[in-house]
This record gives structure tokens, C-alpha cells and sequence, in this order.
């Protein structure tokens, strides 16, 4: 039932544009990898809104003239949407937008509260009628029943409220407002395109359209950008930073910079940190494309074990993690990867993964790898073993479906069929990222998805306001 509000998402948002609505399709497409279920785009001139929402892929969707044409405006906000669960759900678009009292306001998450359900319970009991399934949808409503004065405040009364996870962008009538947790967990970027400011989850989407980054948006901050420029303002009490470490493990895209440093380095780090922990004699390091290219590139200049493309992907299928069900999943691994002979026949092979989630992928690949005349296969995996699903963002299954919290590294490696299995230790991967072991007290980054301890608190879980949302869930 939590986790039908799961959201994984990109966020893009232009302001002061002639093309912002084609900028904004560019930015969506290169955050593509951050959610290809469905994208949206509401664009702004003066005080119309226009906009359009699509299932599928952006390039799919929002390239045509027509489509651009209609989605006229100077400011436009973008968004890219993951699956959640499987449940395809017509009213779960986003930008979520409505008429308040200031006029028009649309609103892009990245992230997932983890008080939604709390609130929308009290929400309900007070009269508000929910339009969908999305823990996103509160926010907008606590921003209507503010009872402040000005939109910037009332922004703020709202999100004071909500816990969790929450990169937001927001478009209104007079300009773009964007907003990080006080935690940070999930990123959020500012450059400037010539006059125009730009902002996005993550910088790849800056660089398509040639924007120049300026700065992160820090946690706790708001910004204000309109005629004026942009104003910064930190109306959250402060609380330390707690930036997802996934996003460098799988998340972020390699070209990304995020918390001031290159996602392809921190995994090429990864990589030389696995090599240092297990040491292993094989002929070949064969990445598992392409989310473990950039650790077996690291492991293999450490290891000073020839690289080679052992596994050559498809790229015209979408990531089999996000199929909604489990017999698709097992074909699209199928569809996705296929063997190198010539890399692979007669050798011993380290298989390098960023993860092992529910164990699928890991499996059908040492069998490919196995039938390609491998003679033995170490798979080795570029993070520490997924033990607990994510409640800021990240799509991960139940507990029950993540093989690591309830199976043994050794029984893993049975299950997957590897001659060897080893994980990177969770010090590993802090010496790799933030130079130094992880800080037990209180660990730089949030890893509970590695550690089980949750550095936010899950209000949702631990309060009795679910039976609601059961209801809402059937039809
Ligand atoms: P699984 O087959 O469930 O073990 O999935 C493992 C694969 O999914 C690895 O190759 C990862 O790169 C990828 N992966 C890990 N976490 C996620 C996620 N949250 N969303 C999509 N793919 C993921």
C-alpha cells in the first residue's frame, strides 16, 4: 500500500524564455533515465497556462510542432515519472496544477513524503476532494488552504508541513519558485541560459540546452525567480544534510555533477574501492551495461585486469527493473543483454554490477555469461547489499522482494548461479564518495536502503491513517 505513492522523478523548470517549452522537452529527455512512464509540461505566458501530459517517452511525445506550439509561454516547469508499482493511473500526472487564490500554480516533485497519507487523511476530514493517487497532491492543497498572505508564504507554510523527500518546482503567474527538503536527499541544480535561469534535478539538463550551472540549490532552500532575478530564502530549520547516496550508486546519470562532484568519477571510485576490498585473479572485467561500465572501469584499472564489453546491451528496450510485472521483467532481461563470445569464451570473469535488487537481472546474466563458455564467474557488486526499500523516492520493491534482507550473501551467490559473489562494504563505498569510513553517529549521506536506519521520519508508517487509501486503490 506505501508503495502506491512511490515516486522517482525528474524535475526541469525554465523561467524568462522565448523557447521555454522546447528547453523544457530537452531538459525532460535528458533526465529521461529518472522516470519513462509518463512526462509533463506546463508552460506560462502571463496568466495563461497551457499544457500537455503523455504517457511514454518525452521524445515520443513532446517534439512535435503542434504540441509545441500549444505549449506557448516564457516560464514552463517539467516532469518525468517513474512507475509506481505497477499501477498506471490517468490522474497521476504531474506538474500537478490548480486555480487558488492567487491564480493559477502548478507544481513538479522529485521525492516521496513520508507523511502524505497522514496529511491527507486530515486533509479529507476537512473537505478537500483528492484528485490522485500521488503523495504530491497534499502539497498543492496545503498551499491552497494556507492562510497567509503572500504565495511565497504560503508555499512555505505548506511545505513546512510535509515530511520526506522533495525537489520542487513551481510555476505561477509571475515566475518559477524552486524548493529542496531540509535534508536534501534528492537533487536540484540552477544555471542560467543567457537571461533566462534554469532548474533541474540534475545537470545533464543544463548541459542539452547549453545552460551554464550556477550553484546547487542548498537543503532548506527556497528560490524566487522572477523579473527581478533570483532571491534565496531559508525559511526551514536547519537539518543536516542527507543527500540519497544511490543517486551516485545507480540513479544519476554518469555526466551529472551533483553535491559538487561527477557521478561518473564517484563510480569509477567505487570501482577501484571493490578492487581494493576483494582481490580476485580472472582474465577479464565485463561491466554489466551499462549500469556497471563506470565501476568496471575503475575496478579494472586498480585490479589491472583487462576491461572488455563482455555483455553487449539493446538499447531500444527501457530498463527491465521498471516493467510492471514479473514475467515481463524476466523477458526484457532477455531482450536487453546479450553474450560477446569472443570477451567471454574460456574465461575467468568478473561480472561488475552497480546492484542486486530483487536478483533477476543478476541471475539471467551469470547464465548468459555461463552459456557463453565462461569458466567462472565472480560477480561482484559496486554498493553493499540492498537490505531495505526507500520511503524518499526511490522505487524499490517491498522488503519481502529484495533478495539481500532475507538471504545470505552465500545463498545469493547460490541463487544467481556465480562461481563468487562479493559485495562493496558500506565504509568502501564513503571512502569512495566522501573520501572517510561513514560516520556511524551520523552518516553523511542517506543509505538506508544499505543500512536500514532512516534518517527521516516515516510518519505514514508508524501512524494508524492507511485504510483510505485501500479504498481509493480499488477502483
Ligand atoms: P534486479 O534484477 O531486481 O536484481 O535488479 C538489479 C538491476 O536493477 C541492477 O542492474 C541495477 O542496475 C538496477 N536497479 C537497481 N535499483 C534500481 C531502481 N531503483 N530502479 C531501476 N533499476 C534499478
Amino acid at each position: 500500500m506505501f508503495d502506491e505513492l512511490h515516486e522517482e522523478c525528474g524535475v526541469f523548470a525554465i523561467y524568462g524564455s522565448q523557447d521555454a517549452s522546447i528547453n523544457t522537452a530537452l531538459g525532460l529527455h535528458a533526465l529521461q533515465h529518472r522516470g519513462q512512464e509518463a512526462a509533463g509540461i506546463v508552460a506560462m505566458k502571463g496568466e495563461i497556462a497551457n499544457f500537455h501530459f503523455a504517457d511514454g517517452l518525452v521524445a515520443d511525445n513532446f517534439t512535435s510542432q503542434k504540441i509545441l506550439k500549444k505549449l506557448e509561454g516564457d516560464s514552463a516547469i517539467g516532469h518525468v515519472r517513474y512507475s509506481t508499482a505497477g499501477k498506471k493511473n490517468a490522474r497521476n500526472y504531474q506538474p500537478i496544477y490548480a486555480e487558488l487564490s492567487h491564480g493559477f500554480l502548478a507544481l513538479a516533485h522529485n521525492g516521496n513524503l513520508t507523511n502524505a497519507l497522514t496529511l491527507r487523511k486530515k486533509l479529507i476530514n476537512h473537505g478537500a476532494i483528492f484528485q490522485s493517487t500521488m503523495d504530491t497532491e497534499v502539497i498543492i492543497h496545503l498551499i491552497a488552504r494556507s492562510q497567509k498572505n503572500s504565495l511565497e508564504e504560503k508555499i512555505i507554510d505548506a511545505t513546512s508541513q510535509i515530511e520526506g523527500a522533495f525537489s520542487l518546482v513551481i510555476i505561477h503567474k509571475d515566475g518559477v519558485i524552486a524548493l529542496r527538503d531540509p535534508n536534501g536527499v534528492r537533487p536540484l541544480s540552477l544555471a542560467r541560459l543567457g537571461d533566462s535561469y534554469v532548474v533541474a534535478s540534475e545537470t545533464c539538463a543544463f548541459d542539452i540546452i547549453g545552460a551554464t550551472f550556477e550553484r546547487d540549490i542548498e537543503n532548506g532552500e527556497m528560490i524566487i525567480i522572477n523579473q527581478n532575478g533570483v532571491k534565496s530564502l531559508k525559511p526551514f530549520e536547519t537539518k543536516l544534510p542527507k543527500f540519497c547516496i544511490f543517486e551516485y550508486v545507480y540513479f544519476a546519470r554518469p555526466d551529472s555533477v551533483v553535491e559538487g562532484k561527477s557521478v561518473y568519477d564517484m563510480r569509477k571510485n567505487i570501482g577501484v574501492q571493490l578492487a581494493k576490498e576483494i582481490k580476485i585473479e580472472a582474465d577479464v572485467v565485463v561491466p554489466v551495461p551499462d549500469s556497471g561500465v563506470a565501476a568496471a572501469i575503475g575496478f579494472a584499472s586498480q585490479s589491472q585486469i583487462p576491461f572488455e564489453l563482455g555483455i553487449i546491451r539493446n538499447h531500444y528496450v527501457g530498463r527491465t527493473f521498471i516493467e510492471p510485472t514479473d514475467r515481463i521483467r524476466h523477458f526484457g532481461v532477455k531482450l536487453k543483454h546479450n553474450a560477446n563470445l569472443t570477451a567471454i569464451k574460456g574465461k575467468r570473469v568478473i561480472l561488475i554490477d552497480d546492484s542486486i535488487v530483487r536478483g533477476t537481472t543478476s541471475k539471467k546474466i551469470v547464465q548468459l555469461i555461463r552459456d557463453a563458455g565462461a569458466k567462472e564467474i565472480f560477480m561482484l557488486i559496486a554498493s553493499p547489499p540492498t537490505i531495505s526499500p526507500c520511503f524518499y523516492g526511490v522505487d524499490t520493491p517491498d522488503k519481502k522482494d529484495l533478495i539481500a534482507s532475507h538471504l545470505s550473501v552465500e545463498e545469493i551467490r547460490q541463487m544467481i548461479g556465480a562461481d563468487y559473489l562479493g559485495y562493496l562494504s558500506i565504509d568502501g563505498l564513503y571512502k569512495a564518495i566522501a573520501n572517510t569510513n561513514r560516520n556511524n553517529e551520523n552518516p553523511q549521506y542517506c543509505d538506508a536502503c544499505f543500512s536500514d536506519k532512516y534518517p527521516i521520519r516515516l510518519t505514514d508508517k508508524i501512524g494508524v491513517e492507511l485504510p483510505l487509501f485501500e479504498e481509493k486503490n480499488q477502483d
